[in-house]
């Protein structure tokens, strides 16, 4: 009986296309510090990679606690050079090489990321650089692959100007926005995505420049019209509010199935 359970369970699980799973759902300063939600990033796992999206302060620990094996890592992917996105991407790559002879994998990332600029040093270590196969700067309206999969850098408005966000386009369609706030027309970069993670800041009536509040989660959604969105990357006004109520609010707005991520949270798809 435990041998078909574990059968099955390796069917199904080569059956799956994607599977997405929550290291964090916080954002800004008050919420990473005090991990009211953690910062540890996104893993996905499509056509053979793993990947890990936008390594912030925890990467390392919500793995472990999520029983995820960072030394399964294939790929390493950063929009930006903020703490709640970037701050493990030295740590992400020393688990991505670990158990391999020579360079392996894949980093990519903004400009701010790989470079020193005024406002922020440069995140990436000398050492930790030359250990990937190949280190490959995105910005918007970049391409890039990491194996079967064909990565899009897309548009943002955040104050960390280099910012960017992704479409990876493989067995499934997933966007992420990244942080800032919406623009006309930055749908289009989405079209077609069958899973959208947006970095809903805000809740509804609450503004600040840079990022994005439920309205424009609204406005972005009917522009790109995907199959399904999900909301992460919190603030502590969102987290008073209660995500939920903003899936709630999208949803009904829109049509469009959406969820609120939880720390831990798994999408299968
Ligand atoms: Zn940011």
């Amino acid at each position: 009986m435990v041998s078909s359970t574990i059968v099955l369970y390796s069917v199904l699980n080569k059956l799956r296309l994607m599977k997405l799973k929550f290291l964090g759902t916080g954002s800004g300063w008050g919420v990473m510090i005090h991990q009211k939600r953690a910062t540890g990033g996104i893993w996905l796992e499509m056509n053979d990679e793993k990947i890990i999206i936008d390594p912030g302060a925890g990467f390392l620990c919500k793995a472990k606690e999520y029983g995820i094996d960072p030394t399964d890592l294939t790929a390493v992917v950063v929009s930006h050079n903020h703490t709640d996105h970037a701050t493990e991407i030295n740590v992400a790559i020393e688990a991505m090489i670990t158990g391999h002879d020579g360079k392996y994998g894949t980093v990519l990332a903004s400009h701010n990321v790989l470079n020193t600029s005024d406002k922020y040093i440069r995140i990436l270590s000398r050492f930790h650089e030359d250990l990937p196969e190949r280190v490959l700067e995105m910005a918007p309206g970049s391409e890039a692959n990491i194996g079967k999969i064909k990565v899009y850098g897309t548009k943002t408005e955040h104050y960390e100007t280099k910012c960017v966000g992704f479409v990876f386009e493989g067995s499934k369609k997933v966007g992420y926005t990244s942080d800032g706030t919406y623009y006309p027309g930055m749908g289009s970069q989405f079209e077609g995505c069958d899973l959208l993670i947006v970095n809903n800041f805000l809740p509804h009536g609450n503004f600040m420049p840079g990022h994005m509040n439920t309205e424009g989660t609204i406005m972005l959604a009917m522009e790109a019209k995907p199959k399904k969105i999900v909301l992460t990357h919190f603030s502590e006004q969102m987290l008073e509010t209660g995500p939920s109520h903003e899936a709630v609010l999208i949803e009904k707005q829109t049509g469009i199935p959406t969820t609120a991520a939880e720390d831990g949270m798994e999408i299968i798809g």
